[in-house]
């Protein structure tokens, strides 16, 4: 799985996160569902681990049978596979809104941070505040694109479900646009633009005092030369901008690390044969590019993540 809790300070952690921080194996995670809370345990997170970190139960224990979580991770396995039905989405805690940031948690919580990470879920399940339709409602709000992405790629069948991206509502598909060949002028800002990362380790990554430059992949087109022995080159790279202002320094080492695990995880499998398709994508919330700059998206507020994998077209019935 890949967020957990803090159990001392409640605060939700993604997996994503676990290699920029410091001291992880003296903080004791657990399940997200409060009602289940059992242990969970932090796994590849060092610097020499190939995989995505990720959390994982002792195998002599399991989630309880209310676990809203561990309930979530199983549909989305049968997402991979078929539509799931309106009775199975009722049950479904799917990310249907992306919020700048979560509103203040009232008194009788002991959360530490105004700033979640992440969807603040079953904890305030619990509360009997007489705000439940309220809270249960917060429950689908989160904070980074992480799961959205997440729940786009697992389940193809059903991604004509309602998202709320800052205040845009429209259906998953129409939110996710693909950077792919030469910019025709039909890019629209505030979409969650994809497209493959640059596995070239000299330039794929260039900052400069304000700004941090992540090249791809895509471009306008690629040079043709007869030589065999050279690599072809891009004409007109994408490249995304990330002002480091707008997030701070552990953000952008998140950044950075994620970029380097999914390059890894494909640079690797392409030495052993062993892609089977799959590619180092980055996902990222963007404005679209001026015409000054054709082949530049700005990257809106540090909302990006990376993933190796395939990403399947959208699948009927
Ligand atoms: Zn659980």
């Amino acid at each position: 799985m890949y967020k957990a809790k803090n159990k001392k300070t409640n605060e939700v952690i993604e997996a994503d996160e676990l290699k920029v921080i410091n001291n992880v194996s003296s903080i004791d995670f657990v399940c997200v569902d409060d009602k289940c809370a059992i242990p969970l345990i932090a796994c590849s997170f060092q610097e020499t681990n190939k995989k995505r970190p990720y959390f994982k139960k002792h195998s002599n224990q399991e989630h309880t049978d209310s676990c809203s979580y561990s309930e979530y991770l199983k549909l989305l396995e049968v997402g991979k596979t078929r539509r799931l039905t309106d009775l199975e989405f009722e049950k479904l805690d799917y990310p249907s809104k992306l919020v700048f940031s979560l509103p203040k948690v009232k008194d009788t919580l002991t959360l530490t941070s105004e700033l979640l990470p992440d969807s603040n879920s079953t904890a305030k399940k619990t509360i009997s505040n007489g705000e439940f339709a309220e809270v249960a409602n917060a429950n689908r709000r989160v904070t980074s694109i992480s799961q959205i992405v997440d729940f786009y790629l697992s389940c193809p069948f059903n991604r004509d479900v309602e998202l709320d991206l800052l205040g845009v509502k429209m259906s998953y598909k129409f939110h996710f646009k693909r950077i792919y060949g030469e910019n025709t002028g039909a890019y629209i800002d505030n979409k969650i633009f994809y497209g493959r990362v640059s596995l070239n380790s000299i330039d794929s990554e260039v900052s400069d005092e304000n700004y941090l430059y992540l090249k791809l992949f895509e471009c306008e087109d690629w040079e043709r030369n007869n030589s065999l022995t050279s690599n072809n080159k891009q004409i007109n790279p994408y490249f995304l901008k990330i002002n480091k202002e707008e997030i701070s320094k552990y953000k952008i080492n998140r950044i950075l690390k994620e970029k380097e695990t999914v390059s890894n995880l494909s640079k690797n499998d392409y030495r052993i044969n062993k892609k089977h398709g799959r590619e180092a994508w980055v996902f990222f919330i963007g404005r679209k590019p001026s015409l000054k700059n054709l082949y530049e998206f700005e990257v809106v507020n540090g909302f990006i993540t990376f993933r190796y994998t395939i990403v399947q077209p959208i699948k009927a019935d």
